[in-house]
């Protein structure tokens, strides 16, 4: 991906967001000022993260009061800051130097014109009863770019933090497990489905016996490329072990989570890799997902994924296999993707 841009120094930019709120829960501890960064990084990301969470969980909520004629439609400003707590955060904190810098600006701005445009469409719903379209794709155009724009941002503090994997660009396993609980605490609380996924390339060890390990290095490279720039704005790549991706999927039904994966199956085989003058290779991955569920830890979804990669070997290699188990019985017989979807 491109966007490994390092925070760069202050800018002044138009102030987004609102400072009500309480305003001692959003300060951010003073030894940021005087360089605590570990800390003042980690709370800025654990910011951005909740911001995501929070604004999947608006969105959807926004869907359902405009696509729903029935259903109550409240334009109460207060409604959305209850559930929003980023412009107040921004608001109090945009002058510490870790966040005053263009791309957090440029997030807070666009942070601002989301909620603007939710909230003229939700007003002329209630007093009109229509939705304007180009003002709803408006909307959908600057949910997509805030999400996008957070994902960046993180990215960056991220890389400075060292919890990027250096030959793949994806996240590393340094952070994963915290980032994945929190994923499951926010899916349970918020009730949006969230699956996890793993990758593992099929028979990567013969192209290191072929080809070599410079080869295979190229093929990792090509693959995570793929991963990151397929994937949707708010899921969440990491390198799991060798050859082997996993893809944290908020805001993803199994249906949904099938699909997406199905993409990046085809992407994949239809991007072989060129090595030098050797002949094109082929590339092939095995994917296998299990929803996040109250029921089960981290632990345990990432296992019930790995069971249901490990079908999807068996059943062939390159393929999808989803785990469903919904009443409790033994389930590698997953929806099924790929070559031998029914
Ligand atoms: P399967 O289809 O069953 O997944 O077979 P496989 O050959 O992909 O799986 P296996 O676990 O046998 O081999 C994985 C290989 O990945 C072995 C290891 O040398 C290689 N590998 C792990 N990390 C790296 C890396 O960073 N670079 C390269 N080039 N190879 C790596
Ligand atoms: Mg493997
Ligand atoms: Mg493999």
């Amino acid at each position: 991906m491109s966007d490994k841009s390092q925070p760069a120094k202050a800018e002044q930019a138009p102030i987004a967001g609102s400072a009500k709120g309480n305003s001692k829960s959003h300060k951010m501890p003073e030894s940021v000022a005087d360089g605590g960064m570990a800390d003042a990084e980690r709370d800025i990301l654990a910011e951005l993260e909740k911001a995501l969470g929070e604004h999947i969980a608006l969105l959807l909520r926004w869907n359902r009061k405009l696509a729903l004629p029935d259903s109550p439609v409240d334009t109460d400003a207060d409604d959305d800051d209850h559930d929003c707590d980023f412009g107040a955060w921004y608001a109090l904190n945009r002058h510490n130097r870790l966040i005053d810098q263009p791309a957090m600006h440029a997030l807070a701005t666009t942070h601002q014109q989301l909620h603007d445009s939710a909230k003229r469409l939700l007003s002329a719903r209630e007093v009109d009863g229509e939705v304007d379209s180009a003002e709803f794709d408006m909307m959908a155009l600057r949910a997509e770019s805030f999400f996008a724009q957070l994902r960046r941002l993180e990215r960056a503090f991220r890389t400075a933090r060292s919890d990027v994997d250096p030959l793949t660009g994806t996240y590393n396993r340094q952070t994963m497990m915290g980032d994945l609980n929190a994923e499951r605490e926010r899916a349970i609380r918020t009730e949006v489905p969230t699956a996890i996924a793993l990758v593992d390339l099929d028979h990567f060890k013969s192209v290191n016996d072929t080809y070599g390990h410079q080869a295979g290095d190229m093929v990792l490279q090509s693959v995570a490329g793929i991963l990151q720039s397929h994937v949707r704005p708010f899921d969440k790549v990491y390198r799991y072990g060798g050859e082997e991706f996993l893809i944290c999927l908020p805001n993803a039904d199994m249906k949904q989570c099938a699909r997406v994966l199905e993409r990046l199956r085809r992407v994949i085989e239809a991007s072989p890799v060129t090595v030098s003058d050797d002949p094109i290779l082929p590339v092939t991955a095995s994917i296998g997902a299990a929803p996040m569920t109250k029921s089960r830890t981290t632990e345990q979804i990432i296992e019930k994924a790995d069971k249901a990669l490990y079908a999807a070997k068996e059943g062939g290699r390159n393929r999808v296999r989803v785990w469903r188990n919904p009443d409790g019985k033994a389930a590698a017989t997953a929806a099924k993707t790929g070559k031998d979807a029914t």
